[in-house]
This record gives C-alpha cells, structure tokens and sequence, in this order.
C-alpha cells in the first residue's frame, strides 16, 4: 500500500482559475470590483430568474447579513439543528438573538420538521435548515411551517452547491435567503468566500450596504460609475464583508465547472455505495429519485456491530495514511453553547447518537481511481 499521505480534502484549481487571478492581479483591481460583480451575475444566473445574489468573504458573512436584513435582534429565537457547524447557530447571537437548537432526522442527518414544529414560540423569528453533506432538507414541510407561522426560512446550503430539491435547485425555493459556502473544501471554492442569494430585492439591497460598512452605495460604483465621487454616507452600522476581486476570479471559473465536479463527487459517492454495501455500516442517505446531492460529504456511520469504533477506525485509517473527519460535534456539546443553554448531552440524543458513530472519509475532484480504491481497501480491511 502507498505511504503517500491522502489529506481528507483538496480544492480543485485548474489553469483556467490561476490565470484569472493573475489578470487580476496584473490589472491592480484586486478589492471588490469586476470579476465580484461578474461572479454574482454568473451565480444569479446559474440558478435561473428572479435571483439576486450577493458575494461575501464567507458562508458565515452571508447568514449574519440575511439574519440582519430580516430584523433579527435581541428578544428573537432563531431555530437551527444541533447537527451542524458553529457558523449556523452563531451569527443569531451576534444579533443578540437566542438559538434554539433541534434535533436530528437519523437517517438524513437534517433537521427533523416535526421537531422544529415543536420548537416554535411566540419568539421565534428564523428557521435555519442546513442541507447536511449536500443532501436537501424535507423543505416543503419546513417552508409550510414557517408560512404557518409567519416565520422566516434561511437556509445554510454551505454544503449544498449544486443541489435540487424536488427538481428546483437550492436557492431557488422560497426562503427569504440562501447561503452558500466557498471555503478551501467546499464543493467550488474562492479560497474563502460566499454568496447569499434571495429573491426579494429590498432583503438584497440591504445585505449589500451592510457588506460593506453600510454605505449607501456600491464601492465598485463609486470608482467606476461616471458619477464615481469621492462622496458617500454610512446609512447604517456595516459590516467589512465584500468579497475581493481575486477570489471572484477563482469564483467565475468554479462555477463553470460546477456540474461536472458535482457528476464526478457522484460517480465517487456510487462507488463509495457499493463497496461498502456489505460491510457493517449504514451507507449515507442518498437524494430522493430524480433530485440531484451535492456530495460535499460522505458521511458513513459505524454499526454497532462494526469490529472497531469510530474513534479507533479515524486513528487506524490516519496510520494509513488516509485523513479522516467527523462531521459533525453537535452544537450542544461544544463548552460555549453548552454553557449558554445548560444542555446536556442527551438533549438531542439522534444527535448525539449519529455523531457517535459518524466518520467522513475523503471525497474530492482531486483523487485518483487508486487514491480511492485506497480508501475501499483500508475501510475494507478495517471493518471486514
Ligand atoms: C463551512 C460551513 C459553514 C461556514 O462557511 P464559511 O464560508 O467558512 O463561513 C457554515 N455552515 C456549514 C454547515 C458549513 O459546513
């Protein structure tokens, strides 16, 4: 077996990326400007009519903008899953809102809609699905609470890029918002980056005076409209969120090639399935007949009657040279939120259940047929 080391994931950059950043980098524009307002047209674009949609330097940039935009402040109670990364729950308490944290569906890892039906008060203002591993949440049920309750929907589609629900892409429904992520291992990636999407103009126009600084206009206008001028004014408390011209240039080139990465995770994925259908573990939930999973993950969890645990298998495949991760530590178990809210580890035990048992294993554009026939034969060996 290679001792080449296998890290768990590794962007793909191709020639068409590094020399769009060059040109940026060459034409000294290399704050937000051109390639980040050609970013987000290609992004509006790509999920079809009626979408605005506003870049930003991180997923977590974008939720704290769409959570702002609807009003959200102290007194508010903002419902999320404890099955996710911090970035979901903390940009409500940045607002001085409360989270209130739910559990799981077991077999998906999303948020379970009977759950959040449970969860809502008089307080609550925001419903948060997060669309685990790129695998849609049951939408319907969680838009048609949210109408029911007059209650606002964004979505962390951090992981969901491109995914489809009910055969419409997510971003497209009919949240107020939608986020995505383009951190370094992300399905397509600026480096560090974002985008928030909505359909409604005055929630976008808001998002983009408080991405930076809550001027009353664009930067890019200012320097390039005819009417550029050195004046402007701050209408409100913004924020330094915009995302820079040189990771748009990554940005536009990602996007193109957004289908035939997501195909190529999905080929990976199917032959993930496969070997392992025999092996003692419960393969990852897959998308309902003619939707789309993004793939950003591949989360297997570990049965009971796995010859070792999970925390053994990571140490033993790390010795293999093949990098692991978990995903995720839920929420209430991390000393700030539990220290907050005073939650026990019981408290949502699907949760704490999954996590127990759940490994990631590599899954990106970058590897090779052997790279994963690799990991097929370590799992193998380990758990046969
Ligand atoms: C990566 C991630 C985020 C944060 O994305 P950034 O772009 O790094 O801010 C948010 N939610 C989930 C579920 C993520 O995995």
């Amino acid at each position: 077996m290679s001792s080449k080391f296998l890290p768990f994931a590794l962007p793909d950059i191709g020639e068409e990326e590094i020399a769009e950043v060059v040109e940026a980098l060459r034409g000294g524009w290399v704050t937000t400007g051109p390639r980040a307002k050609q970013f987000e047209e290609d992004f509006a674009a790509f999920l079809g009519e009626g979408l605005r949609a506003v870049a930003v330097n991180s997923a977590t940039a974008g939720m704290h903008l769409a959570l702002e935009a609807l009003g959200v402040g102290p007194g508010d109670e903002v419902i999320t899953s404890t099955y996710t990364y911090t970035a979901t729950p903390v940009v409500a308490r940045y607002l001085g809102a409360d989270v209130v944290l739910v559990d799981i569906d077991p077999r998906t890892f999303n948020l379970d809609p009977d759950k959040v039906a449970a969860a809502i008060t008089p307080r609550t203002k925001v419903i948060m699905p997060v669309h685990i591993a790129g695998l849609p949440c049951d939408m319907e049920a969680i838009l048609q609470l949210a109408a029911r309750h007059n209650l606002s929907v964004v979505e962390d589609a951090a992981h969901a890029f491109p995914a489809t629900y009910k055969g419409r892409l997510i971003g497209t429904l009919d949240s107020a918002a939608t986020v995505f992520s383009f951190y370094a291992t992300k399905t397509i990636t600026t480096g560090e980056g974002g985008m928030m999407v909505t359909r409604n103009p005055e929630l976008a126009r808001r998002c983009r005076s408080m991405r930076l600084h809550g001027f009353d206009r664009n930067v890019f206008d200012r320097y390039t409209s005819p009417k550029a001028s050195w004046y402007y004014e701050v209408v409100a408390p913004g924020y330094s969120y915009n995302l820079t011209d040189i990771a748009a240039a990554i940005g536009i080139h990602q996007l193109r090639k957004a289908w035939a990465l997501q195909n190529k995770r999905q080929q990976m994925a199917e032959r993930y399935n496969e070997a392992f259908k025999n092996l003692p573990v419960v393969l990852p939930a897959g998308p309902p007949a003619g939707d789309t999973h993004a793939w950003h993950l591949y989360p297997l969890r570990l049965r009971a009657d796995a010859p070792i645990g999970r925390d053994e298998f990571i140490n033993k495949m790390q010795q293999l040279g093949i990098s692991c991760s978990v995903h995720f530590i839920p929420i209430h178990l991390h000393p700030y939120w539990r220290g907050l809210y005073h939650y026990q580890p019981g408290d949502f035990p699907a949760a704490l259940a999954a996590y127990e048992q759940e490994v990631s294993i590599p899954l990106f554009t970058k590897m090779t047929d052997d790279d994963q026939a690799r990991v097929i034969e370590a799992v193998t060996g380990l758990l046969s």
